[in-house]
């Protein structure tokens, strides 16, 4: 999904975004089919010599994707500034407005057209960067997506991000209207309460409509899961496995949802290349964020985030607009030309922000990690997942310090590996 339109909802969807078993940045899967590890006392040196040499080449392979999708990433961000950028001082936005008011001169509805418009322009714009993304996937072997099943996913994406967004710039602009001085109060209160209901919706009303997920059937697996939640004392809940596979051959698991909708999700490659062993320790660190509230601690650190970021909006949108009115043709911040201001600032103030909301999150992953090493009590499993992990993922164990302190959410594999060998139960 473009960059710019995520931006619409950034904090927001945030907090939507499940917390998943390896970083989005990590996610990449293999070509090579992963077996279970063999015994490796039955393997002959020549064997040994074989797959060694082949897991340097992966590795060889992670870094050039992790390279690709960083750079992809920085230079989304500085087009997504230019477009905003052009689209306000060009005096483009005001254009937008004026033809829409050509059509309506009732607001609900001049807001309503704008967005909606403004996201089509936004989507377009951005398709080259998301196409670029979809065929990266491609060249490293990792997609198991057609040209037009993934078209399809984008525009069923802008669909569902059309429908928030138009309840939350009408929200906005209602505010803005209404109570020019404090509507960043008003916003941030509503945020978070929009927030937790998108967050319990989410699971039962939008990943449905991208894949299918099924309830882990009864069998030896599931007994295992069920004793292993009886031994951390917690609900097990819902475990779901979903056809992951349809889309990557990477792996990955994920808890997600709130109240009545928690639950625990394995990507079928997961359910297909993982021992028992290791599925176990997957569950138990996605266990782990259940029993730690760490979708609630997300949900309490995207709205703080966010309430500091309305009202830097608040403070410098009308100075903006004041100091450039003859370029931008616009009145004032109730007025929904806008909108490209608001984002723009809240752009700027989220690459500021970069690197904390993934260091809150490598903290919350740590947590998970040391709550499965001491359930499972099992070191080698947790190992042999993170290594297959990155094996299927094409992660990149070693990111640079710097890549890890503005987009790693979760510890670089060697440390997540470095750690399990060196932790005391
Ligand atoms: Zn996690």
């Amino acid at each position: 999904m473009p960059r710019i339109l995520s931006l619409v909802l950034l904090a927001l969807m945030l907090s939507v975004v499940p917390i998943q078993m390896v970083a989005a940045q990590d996610q990449a899967e293999g070509e090579l089919q992963v077996t279970a590890s063999a015994d490796s006392s039955e393997e002959t040196s020549a064997q040994m010599l074989q797959s060694q040499a082949e897991k340097e080449k992966r590795l060889e392979e992670a870094i050039k994707y992790q390279r690709a999708k960083n750079t992809l990433y920085f230079a989304d961000q500085g087009y997504s500034i230019l477009f905003l950028a052009l689209f306000l001082f060009l005096g483009i936005s005001a254009f937008l407005r004026r033809q829409v008011e050509k059509i309506t001169k009732k607001r609900f509805w001049v807001v309503a057209f704008y967005t909606i418009l403004f996201l089509i322009i936004a989507f377009i714009v951005g398709f080259p960067s998301s196409y670029y993304g979809f065929s990266l996937e491609h060249k490293f072997g990792l997609s198991n997506q057609t040209f037009s099943g993934w078209f399809g996913e984008q525009l069923l994406a802008l669909a569902v991000m059309a429908i928030i967004a138009l309840i939350a710039v009408e929200g906005i602009y209602l505010a803005l209207k209404k109570a020019p001085r404090t509507w960043w109060i008003y916003v941030s209160v509503v945020f978070i309460i929009f927030t937790i209901v998108l967050v319990n919706l989410a699971p039962i009303l939008i990943m449905p409509l991208f894949n299918v997920y099924t309830p882990l059937p009864e069998g030896e697996l599931r007994d295992r899961l069920v004793k292993l939640s009886a031994k951390a004392d917690v609900e097990v809940g819902d475990i779901f496995t979903m056809d992951m596979s349809k889309q990557t051959k990477k792996a990955n698991a994920m808890f997600t949802g709130l109240g009545n909708t928690k639950r625990i999700v394995l990507g079928d490659n997961m359910v297909d290349e993982f021992t028992a062993d290791e599925i176990e320790v997957v569950i138990a660190h996605e266990m782990g964020h259940n029993l730690l509230r760490h979708i609630w601690q997300g949900i309490l650190f995207s709205a703080v985030l966010a309430a500091i970021g309305f009202f830097i909006i608040h403070l410098t949108g009308p100075r903006v607009i004041t100091r450039f009115k003859s370029r931008l043709k616009i009145e004032n911040m109730a007025d929904v030309a806008s909108l490209p201001l608001i984002l723009l600032i809240f752009s700027i103030y989220s690459i500021i922000t970069m690197p904390i909301g993934p260091a809150f999150s490598r903290h919350m992953e740590r947590q998970a990690d040391k709550f499965a090493l001491d359930m499972t009590q099992n070191k080698e499993a947790f190992i042999s997942t993170m290594n297959e992990l990155a094996y299927m993922n094409l992660s990149d164990p070693n990111p640079s310090p710097v890549m890890e302190f503005l987009l790693y959410d979760h510890p670089p594999i060697s440390k997540r590996i470095k750690f399990a060998q060196e932790y005391r139960f």
